[in-house]
């Protein structure tokens, strides 16, 4: 099952997936009481808090969601690091509010599974928008997470630090060489299929 929470920081997401009475949390740029109301009602255990990537928008509650669900791991990638703690790099410095998202990271890479209840996920190493940007593909469930590296009618910028254009070109192709049918939730916007309209 997929939760989203729209409405954050820069429009972005929250995506909750939850199975057999445990939860992965997808980013925290959503205040955390909405969120953290509906897994109480649902009884929901947080296993993870994973990062899609270190971007301000996606990251500026992580410090509420750690407090709210302290027995959670938090996963990034092992090169996305070095964008969580520079606040040129995560964005935040642009925003007027530098901070760092300096915690004990649990750092998957690519091919890494990620299990919640029932589900597995893997963990799809997807560069360009970021260094250590993640995708997370349940490919049971044809679902998939791209955080900011792809969008329902678009691709994310390549123009912040440490952004690079002909790896987002990698990653997109990988992305649209997958099964037309998987369907994607964004890290802003609307769920889609890798074919077009959903
Ligand atoms: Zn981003
Ligand atoms: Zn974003």
């Amino acid at each position: 099952m997929i939760k989203t929470f729209e409405n954050g920081l820069l429009s972005s997401n929250v995506h909750l997936i939850y199975s057999l009475g445990e939860g992965m949390i997808v980013d925290c740029g959503v205040r955390v009481d909405t969120v953290k109301d509906f897994i109480l009602e649902n009884n929901i255990e947080v296993k993870y808090i994973v990062l899609t990537h270190g971007h301000y928008d996606h990251c500026g509650y992580l410090a509420n969601y750690i407090k709210a669900f302290p027995m959670a791991s938090v996963i990034c990638h092992t090169d996305e690091v070095q964008v969580l703690t520079d606040s040129e790099a995560n964005v935040s410095e642009y925003l007027g509010a530098p901070c760092v998202y300096n915690y004990d990271y649990k750092l998957v890479n690519e091919g890494d599974k990620i299990r919640v209840g029932e589900l597995e996920f893997s963990v799809l190493h997807t560069p360009g928008h970021t260094p250590g940007g993640i995708c997370l593909l349940c490919k049971e469930q044809k679902l998939m997470l791209t955080g900011d590296t792809l969008f329902k009618n678009g691709y994310g910028r390549y123009d912040f630090k440490y952004g690079d254009f002909k790896s987002l070109r990698q990653s997109l192709l990988r992305l649209l060489s997958l099964d037309g049918d998987i369907v994607f939730y964004s890290g802003h916007g609307e769920k889609s299929t890798i074919e077009g309209e959903q």
